[in-house]
């Protein structure tokens, strides 16, 4: 075994011990993944196995035809992180948690939408719900990539959440954040009132956003600046925007 994927094993279990310690996960819910340096390879936690017992020997490795390379029976939730390492060839780790506020909105089938700046960090003006299907299925990891189109992060109907990275503490982070946003889509609505943005805000945060995280990488940030107009484009036109006041989560869904 070479070096680079002693390594990489070592991550993949520190990561998902960094997930428990979150609260991102409990017992041994949750998985997640990282792409090898060899070509069609990668590691994947292994399935129903709880953190105390696991090492970076017990790490799955796997090739994206679905085969496991050695020894370990991989996570129930495999398909969709071969589907997306091998899909998005912008992903080098996939992070997968049951979040409680995170899941709580997947099981009304909602995403999350433009209500914070914050919700950049998945790529877009929103964070789609993939429509549900049952664990483990292709059909699952079929909804949860068409959900992840131009974003890295997705929620699963009556399920949780998947976080993308170009590496594995990346893609905690982001799946920390996904722990944080629907906490705050939950308490307002709940209160009474949850305000969208306008599209002229939402542009602006947007546009502002990136320029604080590029703003000292002038050809990366003119390599956003597509992206940034497509990301307006998908910003909803409601006329209640700016204006929406709604008493229960299951009413935001209308403005997107
Ligand atoms: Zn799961």
């Amino acid at each position: 075994m070479s070096m680079q994927q002693r390594d990489l094993r070592e991550a993949l279990v520190q990561t998902y011990a960094e997930m428990i310690r979150r609260g991102l996960n409990q017992g041994t819910a949750g998985n997640c993944s990282v792409r090898c340096p060899q070509a069609n390879r990668f590691l994947v936690t292994p399935s129903g196995m709880p953190l105390e017992a696991m090492t970076p020997d017990a790490m799955v490795l796997m090739d994206t035809g679905g085969e496991v390379l050695g020894e370990g029976k991989p996570s129930s939730e495999w398909r969709f992180h071969r589907d997306i390492l091998q899909a998005r060839p912008d992903v080098g780790a996939v992070v997968h948690t049951h979040s409680v506020a995170a899941t709580a909105l997947a099981c009304l089938r909602q995403g999350i939408p433009a209500f914070h700046y914050m919700v950049a960090v998945a790529g877009g003006a929103d964070i789609r719900c993939a429509p549900y299907a049952l664990f483990g299925t292709q059909e699952l990891s079929n909804a949860a990539l068409e959900a992840l189109e131009n974003r890295k992060a997705c929620l699963m109907a009556n399920h949780g959440v998947i976080a993308l990275g170009d590496d594995l503490s990346q893609a905690l982070n982001l799946a920390q954040e996904l722990k944080r946003l629907p906490s705050n889509t939950w308490l307002p609505s709940s209160s009474g009132s949850l305000f969208f943005c306008r599209r002229r805000r939402c542009s602006e945060s947007l546009i502002n956003f990136v320029i604080t995280v590029t703003k000292d990488i002038l050809p990366v940030f003119i390599k956003f600046i597509l992206p940034i107009a497509s990301l307006i484009r998908t910003i909803p036109k409601s006329p209640q925007a700016g204006h929406s006041v709604s008493r229960h989560p299951l009413r935001f869904s209308r403005m997107r």
